[in-house]
């Protein structure tokens, strides 16, 4: 795998937000892909293990939650994703909570919303905690908190979430893990020599439009969500990766240094 000479540094991040979405974790079915979520806990294990702060955002609240329901199709009001997010939440902590243990790890849960991000006490108080937990050596898994989440409250779609995350607790790396290996000067599906672009130093309009439009992807957020995300933790000194999550042991390659998905600093 050849390396881009800056991205070594990574290694020394210290503190990271690894966002993983629906896509990465379920299969078509709705269930959840326990192969690749072992993988992601022995993963975030070893990297706390390596002496790193470690937050995952994760979705999957919904889809698992609708599975578990026996629901055929995902619901489509607002009060039906509530109510399959509020058992699927359950169930995806319950996994998390028993994969991370076996190798030692605690997980805890934070849900957010939008306008605790938005009003200065509550967000400080979220921020407050997250440093406790990191103090006390725990592994934060955030998600939407879906069953409360209106219209006006919302994040949008975990991308998003993942970056006010990031910068709530000044974390010095994102890594959003998807079923898209980075952006590409054209769509890949196109055009199968399409070129990976490696690193991205300035996000401008020509970037969001290779990107294409919020819906060209599978799942809530697009490129153009993940792209939004990470204009928002650089403008905050975050350096964002997004990379595909087949392999959760990326993550490791990622902080080798190796040319995995796209980097924006
Ligand atoms: N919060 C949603 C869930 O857990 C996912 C939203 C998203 O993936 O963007 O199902």
């Amino acid at each position: 795998m050849n390396k881009i000479i800056g991205r070594e540094l990574l290694n020394n991040c210290n503190r990271i937000v690894v966002k993983v979405g629906t896509t990465t974790l379920t299969y078509d079915n709705g269930k959840l892909n326990l192969q690749r979520v072992s993988k992601l806990a022995w993963v975030l294990s070893d990297l706390k293990s390596q002496g790193k702060e470690i937050a995952l955002v994760s979705s999957g609240a919904i889809t698992v939650g609708t599975e578990r329901l026996g629901l055929t199709k995902r619901p489509k009001d607002i009060k039906g994703k509530q109510a399959a997010s509020a058992v699927g939440q359950a169930v995806l902590m319950q996994i998390y909570q028993n994969l991370f243990l076996e190798y030692n790890q605690q997980v805890a849960q934070i849900l957010l919303t939008k306008d605790i991000i938005d009003n200065p006490v509550r967000k400080e108080n979220a921020r407050n905690t997250f440093f406790e937990l990191f103090k006390l050596g725990v592994i934060p898994i955030i998600n939407e908190n879906d069953t409360v989440s209106i219209d006006e409250l919302e994040f949008s779609d975990n991308d998003t979430l993942s970056s006010y995350v990031a910068c709530l607790i000044d974390c010095d790396l994102l890594i959003i893990l998807s079923d898209i290996e980075g952006l590409y000067e054209e769509d890949p599906k196109k055009n199968p020599n399409a070129h990976k672009i490696d690193i991205i130093n300035k996000i401008d309009q020509n970037i969001y439009d290779i990107a294409g439009g919020p819906l060209s992807e599978h799942g809530t957020g697009g490129m153009h969500t993940k792209i939004s995300a990470a204009q928002r933790a650089t403008q905050a000194g975050i350096k964002t990766i997004v990379a595909s999550g087949s392999e959760p042991n990326i993550i490791f390659k990622i902080l080798a240094g190796d040319n995995i998905g796209t980097l924006f600093v």
